[in-house]
């Protein structure tokens, strides 16, 4: 859906700002374009530069601009929260999506600790940063919506490396505890637990990315539809507008159900195939 094809009262995020960090590129990417289209002041902050600047000049908006930030130094979120107020007057939504996934899928047995502390620094450290930094801006305003992306692996084991699985479970524990923090000050603090889809940083192994996301449909658990960054994005615009006016301390997953079922039993009994 494009901006013109919205009317004004359909908007769920007029008038805020919002930075999405990771915005480049996947999930952020397709957040970036939902919270425009609804009305967003957004910046996009990445470190992959010309996907970035590409994005932001395909809206060519005054309402959308791109900033190089490695979400993982302080010093860049600080400098990134600054040209956002700077920019745009405020902040209301701060949305720290930045991520990686591991080289290999690995067992513990084989996880070098370099490439655990690689996925510290970017999922966790980095949305840690952005969340205490945009928690300076949100509390002399007594608002605000502080979002993370995790994943719906800290809902089930077995989805993912342990080292992943760590850097991701770190996010809910920020959530929980900025949640209590940051309510006093009218501060939402929220995650999107998504199930694996294609993007970025799943999409480009040299597979043809249709096999990859019938593969995962496969498995999950919900038939007849693939999950998109769009399905992501919807999500976390939901937990940023005013819709969840009263939803805190939250992990929305977004995974179909595969979480919460375990079908073995049903199968057995050919209750389901
Ligand atoms: P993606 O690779 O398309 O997007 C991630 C973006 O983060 C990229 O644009 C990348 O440049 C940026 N980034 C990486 N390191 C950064 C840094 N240090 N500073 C700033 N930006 C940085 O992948 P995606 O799937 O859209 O990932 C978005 C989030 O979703 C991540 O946190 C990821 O862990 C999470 N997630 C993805 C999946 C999946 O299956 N794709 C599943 C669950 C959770």
């Amino acid at each position: 859906m494009d901006s013109g094809s919205l009317s004004a009262p359909c908007k769920r995020l007029e008038g805020k700002v919002a930075i999405i960090t990771g915005g480049a590129s996947g999930i952020g990417a397709a957040a970036v374009q939902l919270f425009h289209d609804n009305g967003a002041k957004v910046v996009i902050a990445d470190v992959q530069d010309k996907l970035g600047q590409a994005l932001a000049n395909k809206l060519a908006s005054e309402a959308v601009c791109y900033i190089h930030c490695d979400v993982s130094n302080e010093n860049a979120i600080i400098d990134l929260v600054d040209a956002t107020v700077t920019k745009y007057g405020k902040l209301d939504i701060m949305y720290n999506n930045a991520g990686i996934m591991d080289r290999n899928f690995g067992s513990i047995l084989d996880t070098p600790k370099s490439d655990l502390e690689r996925l510290l620094m970017i999922n966790t450290v980095g949305g840690f940063l952005g969340a205490k930094h945009a928690a300076k801006v949100m509390v002399p305003q007594q608002k605000g919506c502080i979002l993370f992306t995790a994943s719906a692996c800290t809902e089930i084991g077995g989805l993912c490396s342990p080292a992943y699985g760590v850097s991701k479970y770190g996010i809910l524990g920020l959530v929980k505890n900025l949640a209590a923090e940051l309510g006093q000050y009218g501060i939402r603090v929220n995650c999107v637990s998504p199930y694996g889809l294609v993007t970025g940083m799943s999409g480009n192994k040299g597979v043809d990315p249709a096999i990859i996301e019938a593969k995962l449909s496969e498995m999950g658990n919900l038939r007849g539809q693939i999950l998109k960054a769009e399905g992501i994005a919807n999500a976390a615009l939901y937990l940023a507008s005013d819709d969840a006016s009263y939803v805190s301390g939250q992990n929305l997953v977004v995974d179909g159900g595969f979480s919460s079922v375990n079908p073995t039993i049903m199968k057995a009994f050919n209750l389901i195939k």
